[in-house]
C-alpha cells in the first residue's frame, strides 16, 4: 500500500504543477470534481488505517495516553479532530459496510459519511438492524443530492421510509435522546491566554442559545454609518454591553461579600499619565488607556495606588455618575450622544469629558452619555467631545476623517 500512496503522490504533484488556468471551462468543472471525489476516497484509506493503528494499540505501545492523542502528535492535527477520526473509523469498521464502501467509492463525502453513521446508529437502536441496512440504501442515494446539514435533517425522518410504523414513536424517543444529549454536552469553557485575552468555546442547549441570541442579537446591530466593525467584533461587544448592563443592575449575587464588579489596580500616576500598566483583580493586566476607560463608569472598582503602593481613595461616591445626575444625563442626552448612534440610555456608561483622574468633575457639564462602542471608540480613537454653549454634547471628527474637522451631533435622540 506504501508503494501505491506514493504513486498517488506523485500523481498529484504533477497535477500541482499544471496550470488550472490552462483548461477550458468543463476540464476545470470535471478536474475539481475529480480532484474532490479522491479526497474523498482517500480519507476511506486514512480512516482504514487509523482503524487498524487503533485496533492494534500502535498509540499505546509508542506510550500515548490514546489513539487521539497520539494522532495529535503525528499529524498535528487538534484533539477533537482526531477523536472524531478515530469515532468515525471505528463506527464505520463496526457498522453497516455499506457506509464504508460508498465512501471508498466516491459516492459520498467524509461530512455526508459522518452524518450518515449517526443516523444509522439511532436507526439501529431504535428499530433494529434491518431497518438500519434499509436507511443505510436510502441515505447514500439521497448523498448524491443533498449536502450533509439537509442529509442530517432528512435523516431524522428516515424511519418514515425505512420503519414507517414505528417512525412516530421513534422519533419521539429521538428527540427525547438529543434534549439528553444536549443537556449532558453543555458547557462553556474559558481559558486564559499568555496575553490576557481569553478563549470562550463550548455548546449551549437550544434554550440558552435562544437566550443568547434574544439578549445579544438586538446589541450586534451596526451602531451607525462610521462603525467598521465586522459582525464578529460587533457580537464581541454585545456580549462586553450584556456583562456590563448586568453588572450595572446590582442584582447578581455577592462575590466574597462585596458586590460583583471588577477590581482594576493602578497607580494614580499611571491612571494620569497613561504611563504604566494596569492590573485585573484577576491578574491580567491592562493598558491604561483601556483603565481611563473602565474608571470612567460604574461596575468597575479602579483601587488606584500611591506611588508608594497604598490604595489611595479618590471617593467613590464623587467618581461615579449615578442616581440624580444619571437621570438628568440621560434627560439630557437620551442615549448615546455619539453622531448617528441610536443606543438607548440603558445600553450606556457615563463618560467623563475630562477625566477624574485629571481632576474632571462629576457634573453634568463633564459629562455626556455614550453606547459601549462609542465609549471605547472615543476613548481609543482621534474624536473628541465637547458641551456647547446650548449645553449639548458635540463630537468632533479627527483630521484623517474629516480634514475640516467640523463637529457633528447626535440626531436620533434629539431633532435640531
Ligand atoms: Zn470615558
Ligand atoms: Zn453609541
Amino acid at each position: 500500500m506504501v508503494e501505491e500512496l506514493a504513486q498517488a503522490d506523485d500523481a498529484v504533484a504533477a497535477c500541482v504543477d499544471d496550470a488550472a488556468w490552462a483548461l477550458a471551462d468543463d476540464e476545470l468543472v470535471a478536474a475539481l470534481d475529480a480532484a474532490h471525489r479522491l479526497e474523498q476516497r482517500l480519507a476511506a484509506v486514512t480512516l482504514a488505517l487509523v482503524r487498524e493503528i487503533d485496533g492494534r494499540g500502535t498509540a499505546r505501545a509508542q506510550g500515548a495516553s490514546s489513539t487521539a492523542v497520539w494522532l495529535r502528535e503525528r499529524l498535528r492535527l487538534t484533539v477533537p479532530a482526531a477523536r472524531r477520526l478515530v469515532d468515525l473509523a471505528a463506527t464505520l469498521d463496526t457498522g453497516n459496510p455499506g457506509i464504508r464502501q460508498a465512501l471508498a467509492d466516491g459516492h459520498i463525502t467524509l461530512d455526508q459519511a459522518r452524518v450518515i453513521a449517526h443516523t444509522i446508529t439511532t436507526v439501529h437502536t431504535s428499530a433494529g438492524a434491518q431497518a438500519a441496512d434499509k436507511a443505510v440504501g436510502v441515505l447514500t442515494d439521497w448523498a448524491g443530492q443533498f449536502d450533509p446539514t439537509l442529509l442530517r435533517k432528512l435523516g431524522t425522518r428516515i424511519l418514515d421510509h425505512v420503519a414507517p410504523d414505528i417512525a412516530d414513536a421513534a422519533a419521539q424517543a429521538a428527540l427525547e435522546a438529543d434534549a439528553r444529549r444536549a443537556n449532558r454536552d453543555r458547557h462553556v469553557t474559558m481559558s486564559t491566554l499568555t496575553d490576557g485575552r481569553l478563549r470562550l468555546t463550548g455548546i449551549l442547549d437550544s434554550e440558552t442559545a435562544g437566550l443568547l441570541r434574544a439578549a445579544i442579537d438586538p446589541l450586534t446591530a451596526p451602531s451607525g454609518p462610521d462603525d467598521q466593525r465586522c459582525a464578529g467584533q460587533r457580537r464581541h461587544d454585545a456580549l462586553a454591553d450584556l456583562c456590563r448592563l448586568s453588572l450595572r443592575t446590582g442584582e447578581l449575587p455577592e462575590h466574597g461579600g462585596d458586590p460583583a464588579q471588577i477590581v482594576v489596580t493602578t497607580s494614580y500616576d499611571a491612571l494620569a499619565g497613561q504611563l504604566g500598566a494596569a492590573t485585573l483583580d484577576t491578574g491580567l493586566h491592562l493598558t491604561p488607556e483601556t483603565v481611563r476607560r473602565l474608571a470612567c463608569d460604574a461596575a468597575i472598582l479602579p483601587a488606584v495606588l500611591n506611588s508608594t503602593g497604598q490604595p489611595l481613595d479618590l471617593g467613590r461616591q464623587r467618581r461615579l455618575i449615578t442616581g440624580p445626575l444619571r437621570r438628568a444625563l440621560v434627560l439630557r442626552d437620551r442615549g448615546c450622544a455619539f453622531p448617528g448612534c441610536d443606543r438607548p440610555p440603558r445600553w450606556c456608561d457615563a463618560h467623563h469629558i475630562r477625566h477624574w483622574a485629571d481632576g474632571g468633575d462629576t457634573n453634568l457639564n463633564n459629562a455626556v452619555l455614550l453606547c459601549g462602542h462609542h465609549h471605547r471608540h472615543l476613548h481609543h480613537n482621534d474624536w473628541t467631545v465637547r458641551l456647547t454653549g446650548d449645553g449639548y454634547p458635540e463630537f468632533i471628527p479627527p483630521a484623517w476623517l474629516d480634514p475640516d474637522q467640523l463637529p457633528r451631533r447626535n440626531h436620533y435622540h434629539r431633532r435640531t
